[in-house]
């Protein structure tokens, strides 16, 4: 039986951070649905253009294209396991999931819900940015570029930071996180899926309490 995970928590909540390790550390996958909207609007198709107009604005993309986004890797991919981040975001997606996993009979190890308060939120996702290369992580306040410019993993010199990553765009990301996204908690509670870890902490100790869940829960 493999593990499949889903990272629950709001913008800048460490979810995409924490997915990274697990891949590297425990060989799983992760399918993060803003990295996959970020690449369709990249490649200049029909659907990028519209899908980069919603994501700019902070609102939601249709459940249609992530689900439809999402059932393609879960076919493509042979892996130990699922890191969902970013999906499900609304109880569609959340239903859709559940029966895609079925399909493969397959099963949710654990939902982890990592829990930040909104001002933190708004200090961390102001600060991020990306190497343009390799796409390791950085923050200006908790991890910053090294003193020589050089991303400390591929020694790349170019770093981006999201374009929907301003205080217009942020502000509505977190109502809809608030309005479509936070319902899932109360869901997964309910059918004993959920637990919860403090997202607060040093990226190390999130890390161990993600692996404490996903340990007991295995
Ligand atoms: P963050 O968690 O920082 O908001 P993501 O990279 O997960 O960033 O998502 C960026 C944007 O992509 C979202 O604001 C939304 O427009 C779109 N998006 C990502 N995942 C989904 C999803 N599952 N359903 C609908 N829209 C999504
Ligand atoms: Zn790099």
């Amino acid at each position: 039986m493999t593990t499949n995970i889903i990272l629950l928590g709001p913008p800048g909540a460490g979810k995409g951070t924490q997915a990274r390790r697990l891949v590297e550390e425990r060989g799983m996958t992760q399918l993060s649905t803003g990295d996959m909207l970020r690449q369709s609007r990249n490649s200049g198709s029909d659907m990028g253009r519209r899908v980069a107009e919603v994501m700019d604005r902070g609102e939601l993309v249709t459940d249609d294209i992530v689900i439809g986004l999402i059932e393609e890797r879960l076919d493509a991919d042979r892996t130990d396991g699922f890191i969902f981040d970013g999906f499900p975001r609304t109880l569609a997606q959340a239903d859709a999931l559940a029966a895609l996993l079925e399909k493969k009979r397959e099963r949710l190890t654990a939902v982890i819900e990592m829990q930040v308060d909104d001002d933190a939120l708004v200090r961390r996702i102001t600060a991020r940015s990306t190497c343009a290369n390799c796409g390791e992580m950085y923050n200006d306040i908790t991890k910053p570029i090294p003193e020589d410019g050089k991303c400390a993993v591929c020694g790349g010199t170019e770093f981006k930071r999201r374009e929907d990553d301003n205080e217009q765009s942020l502000k509505q990301r977190l109502l809809e996180y608030y309005k479509k996204t936070s319902p899932l908690i109360g869901y997964y509670h309910a059918n004993d899926q959920l637990d919860r870890v403090d997202g607060l902490g040093e990226i190390e100790e999130v890390s161990r309490a993600i692996k404490d869940v996903i340990d007991s829960r295995a």
